[in-house]
């Protein structure tokens, strides 16, 4: 049971729904389009929890806790009072949501520099200079680094290139995403996904020529 959403940020977003400790989190950015994809990205991560939950998305609380440390004031998200992990990402113009009854990450990138280190030796050498290779490759790392399944500093360590059967691509014009759902028979097929439309095209291979 999972539900995934990539959405365009446009329009307006009831900052209300926010958690005092988001809303902190979101004036700690400085530019408009930023703060804007923040708030963006955290509705719509109660908008897939609240169809799971048959609830109001205004009603769906999201904490944090660190699986390393036990921390609340960091680590992945969940849903109080629920038996329901989320995860949620953003960049400029774009935003993704999960839902799912296992650990689950998921993330969004504008297509664009980077870093050689984000990349494994291999990976370099299959994706040379394709931003959008070098991208997708990124984005499935921090998805499953969000599913607690990757060592974010160890990204150089891990070789996505293969398409593990939980991890998901996403792609629109200029931008990338992948999700991961870790559970043992939930892959979070489009089927299971919500309503915009966005996700039809989701687990479509983007990546030609992926080993
Ligand atoms: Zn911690």
């Amino acid at each position: 049971m999972s539900v995934v959403r990539f959405a365009p940020v446009e329009g307006e977003y009831d900052e209300r729904w926010l958690t005092a400790a988001e809303r902190s989190r979101r004036d700690r950015l400085v530019q408009t389009p930023d703060r804007t994809a923040f708030v963006a990205a955290h509705v719509l991560v109660r908008e897939c929890a609240a169809a799971l939950l048959d609830a109001e998305p205004r009603d769906v609380v999201i904490a944090h806790r660190c699986r390393d440390c036990g921390g609340e004031d960091h680590g992945a998200p969940y849903v109080v009072g629920a038996d329901l992990h989320v995860s949620l990402s953003h960049t400029r113009g774009w935003v993704a949501a999960v839902a799912a009854a296992t650990p689950c990450g998921i993330d969004v990138q504008e297509v664009g520099h980077v870093p050689d280190l984000a990349l494994s030796e291999a990976e370099l050498a299959w994706a040379g200079e394709d931003a959008v290779r070098r991208t997708l490759l990124w984005s499935r790392k921090e998805a499953l680094a969000k599913a607690g399944l990757a060592d974010v500093g160890a990204f150089w360590e891990h070789d996505v290139r293969a398409r593990d059967a939980r991890i998901r691509d996403w792609a629109d014009d200029g931008v990338v995403g992948a999700w991961v759902i870790a559970g043992p028979d939930d892959t979070g097929d489009p089927d299971d996904t919500g309503d915009t439309g966005d996700t039809e095209d989701a687990a479509g291979p983007v990546l030609g020529g992926t080993p």
